[in-house]
């Protein structure tokens, strides 16, 4: 076979590389997936071959020869490489730039893909005659020959234990290492252990969990898709352990993604008391060496449970058995900068590849995968596994609206919900009062004129925050100080709206002696500050929890028993089609942190609409008949899942190039009469944002594979336009904000 090499190399560009084999090498001693260090420009890099290619087109002597292998084994087998360019493919991102996201730092700059450890020891003939053989008058030498026969180990001294004791050690072991005094040895850090073993006994399952499980486990043998749609508490992470026990007891390996890292330490704490498989988990928080030895541990197969966000979708595993994606509707598993993939998609698109079932888990599932429900591919299982009912003596919450056009509220807390807090907390519960909006006022308004602090940056107004005194901008964290007169009329000006601080605030005032908790983004930024509000929760030393979205997602809270939503009115009236979904889960995710343990719960949503038909829809018949409505509406519409998407966004420091550049790319499309509509070119809803104007176009097209197949051609014209040149653009297939 002839012998060029196809490599993707970590840059912008959207295309592979071809090299000849290192000197002395065929190109079919390397197997794809290998890395090797190539010449790129006048740098050394680190490459990952692709592919084998016969033939190139490029001139003979133009091809630069590939320096040498990095390992002897790829560091992705065969079926994640093929997920990976296939991915690169689909989100159109250049191949280079995918393969390097799903690697851990360390290796992407060369470090050796298996645990090993290098140590130096004396040799037998060291061990005799090192001491007579080296003269005190070399020194260094006779010192690492003394610090040598000093170390009890069999094994000898690491490099860092070397460092400590003798800086500058290297060179005289490299001097005793040519006298064969002493030699260098690597060896295996990892230790595998047998995955088998329950630590502690689940409880008994209830019926529909146990059907549940059934199902998955009927299912172990192959690729399918299986919705578990199961109420908040109902004992889905139950479900999941017991599949995975299952999965565990074949031998094989169990990958689960979640979509915060704040829920990690919970999850990984259930599992690890449930079993005695190491676990391996990824998230971003995460040391580089941390998060080697967790790659690692998957790929080798040591891990018998990979736990992770987002990105751990790529995750190396020895022997898949099993893809489990926790709150599978969480917009987070969508990357919205670089290389935008879902990993749920890609969790979809992985298990298929394996050959192994994904279990996609949510109180509220994305209309996508309930859509996949009615219409399965023609290879595809599909199963729907309904959790109806809370686990153990838990019950539903009782949900219900207050009317704010006919309680007026006090700085955003109507007298309902104040009456009904009184009355939980003298009960003994917690209360939780949820609003999506941190800072303590999203606007600062002049009575006397109308103004209303702009962000100098952005098409947008500044929120005021009180706990640090400043005004923040929320789209591009400009700050600054609070004018206390109007700029224009000096006036005094007055903060407009509600947040959580100003929430928190009007608590303090009403129940002064009430201990509080206040979680949003501003006050959990530190290492351990959320950790520590939970735990306050937790033991019961606070009682009332004001939070944004944060507080909504997966956490457990068994004595909170009211839930108010400050302002369900934010998406009533969005312009984004997915606006209703979103809020319809937020309600009743945040719904599902009232009454979890023995204790009932009430719910309590303040709006202005109490008719609109998506909160009627909600209260009459949950989330299952609201998502059937939302259905039907998008496939009269024709948006997604009905429809693929993708948006081209372009942004620039002046207002014309990005409507220009897309115009353009426009003309384009329409030249090649591809089954593919164009809405746009557009100014986004919010043009200006951090000093640059931004601008979109949105393609729409019935079947995702005539998208793919007009993208492919259509982005690499784009790639050449000298439009392109002046504006920063991207594309985002499947995006979830069309902004
Ligand atoms: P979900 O993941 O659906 O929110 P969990 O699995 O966390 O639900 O279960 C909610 C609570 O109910 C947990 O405290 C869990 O230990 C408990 N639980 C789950 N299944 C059962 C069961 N079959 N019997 C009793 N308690 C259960
Ligand atoms: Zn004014
Ligand atoms: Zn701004």
């Amino acid at each position: 076979m002839a012998g060029y090499l196809s490599i993707a190399i970590d840059t912008p560009l959207r295309r592979l590389f071809d090299y000849r084999p290192p000197e002395g090498m065929g190109a079919g001693e390397l197997r794809v997936g290998q890395r090797l260090w190539v010449p790129f420009g006048k740098r050394r890099t680190v490459g990952i071959l692709v592919g084998h290619q016969a033939q190139t087109s490029l001139a003979e002597h133009k091809i630069r020869r590939a320096f040498e292998a990095i390992d002897t084994e790829p560091v992705f087998d065969k079926v994640l490489l093929e997920l990976l360019v296939w991915s690169a493919d689909y989100y159109r991102h250049p191949v280079g730039e995918v393969l390097a996201a799903a690697l851990p730092v360390a290796l992407r700059k060369g470090a050796g893909v298996e645990s090993t450890e290098r140590t130096w020891r004396l040799t037998p003939a060291g061990q005799q005659d090192a001491e007579t053989l080296v003269t005190s008058r070399a020194t260094r030498q006779h010192a690492l020959v003394r610090t040598l026969r000093a170390s009890c180990s069999p094994h000898g001294l690491t490099a860092g234990g070397l460092d400590a004791a003798l800086p500058g050690w290297r060179d005289a072991a490299r001097l005793l290492i040519q006298r064969g005094l002493v030699e260098q040895l690597e060896r295996q850090t990892v230790a595998t252990t047998p995955l088998q073993g329950v630590k502690q006994q689940g409880p008994e399952l209830g019926n529909a969990q146990q059907a549940a499980i059934t199902r998955i486990e009927a299912n172990l043998d192959g690729f399918a898709t299986l919705l578990l749609d199961g109420v908040t508490g109902s004992g889905k992470t139950e479900v999941y352990l017991r599949a995975i026990e299952t999965v565990l007891a074949q031998g094989r390996q169990a990958l689960v993604l979640v979509p915060e890292i704040a829920l990690t330490p919970q999850l990984t704490q259930r599992f690890s008391d449930r079993f005695s498989a190491p676990l391996a988990v990824l998230h971003s928080a995460l040391n580089d060496s941390e998060r080697l030895a967790a790659w690692r541990n998957a790929r080798n197969g040591a891990a018998g449970i990979v736990i992770g966000t987002r990105s751990a979708v790529f995750a190396p595993l020895a022997r898949p058995g099993l893809i489990v994606v926790d709150e599978e509707h969480d917009a987070s598993y969508k990357q919205q900068e670089g290389f935008r993939y879902s990993a749920r998609d890609l969790a979809i698109a992985r298990a298929q590849r394996h050959g192994v079932p994904v279990v996609l888990g949510s109180a509220t599932p994305s209309l996508e995968s309930l859509a996949r429900l009615s219409r399965p591919g023609a290879r595809t299982r599909s199963e729907h596994l309904v959790l109806p009912q809370r686990a153990g003596s838990a019950t539903a919450p009782h949900i219900g609206v207050i009317d704010l056009r006919q309680h007026a509220a006090n700085q955003g807390l109507s007298t309902p919900a104040m009456l009904a807090i009184r009355r939980h907390l003298d009960a003994g519960g917690q209360v939780l009062l949820y609003l999506n909006r941190r800072g303590y006022a999203p606007a600062l308004f002049c009575p006397g004129c109308g103004w209303a602090a702009p962000c100098p940056s952005c098409d947008a107004r500044l929120t005021v925050h009180r706990q640090d005194n400043k005004l923040v901008c929320h789209h591009c964290a400009r700050e600054q100080a609070i004018p206390a007169t109007c700029p224009v009329c000096q006036a005094p000006t007055k903060p407009v709206g509600q947040g959580t601080e100003r929430i928190e605030e009007t608590l303090g005032n009403i129940f002064p002696d009430v201990p509080l908790v206040r979680i949003d983004r501003d006050n959990t930024r530190r290492k351990g500050e959320l950790d520590a509000a939970m735990e306050r929760i937790h033991s019961g030393a606070v009682r009332i929890l004001v939070g944004t979205q944060m507080l909504t997602k997966g956490h457990h809270f068994p004595d909170v028993t009211l839930v108010i939503v400050m302002n369900a009115d934010q998406g009533l009236f969005s312009t984004d089609f997915r606006a209703s979904e979103r809020l319809a889960q937020s309600i009743i995710q945040v719904a599902g942190r009232a009454g979890r343990a023995s204790r009932p719960g009430e719910v309590l949503i303040q709006t202005e609409y109490p008719d609109h038909p998506l909160l009627q829809q909600l209260l009459a018949g949950g989330y299952g008949a609201f998502a059937t409505a939302a259905l039907r509406e998008r496939e009269a519409a024709g948006w997604p899942p009905f429809s693929r998407l993708a948006l081209i966004r372009a942004e620039a420091t002046t207002e014309d190039p990005p409507m220009h550049f897309l115009a353009t790319a426009r003309r384009i499309a329409k030249s090649t009469r591809a089954q593919v509509s164009l809405l746009g070119p557009a100014p986004a809803p919010m043009q200006r944002r951090g000093d640059r104007f931004r601008a979109q176009l949105l393609l729409q097209a019935v079947a995702p594979s005539q998208l793919q197949t007009f993208l492919a051609g259509w982005i690499s014209q784009l790639d050449d336009l000298p439009e392109s040149r002046k504006v920063r653009w991207s594309v985002d297939v499947d995006p979830l904000e069309l902004f």
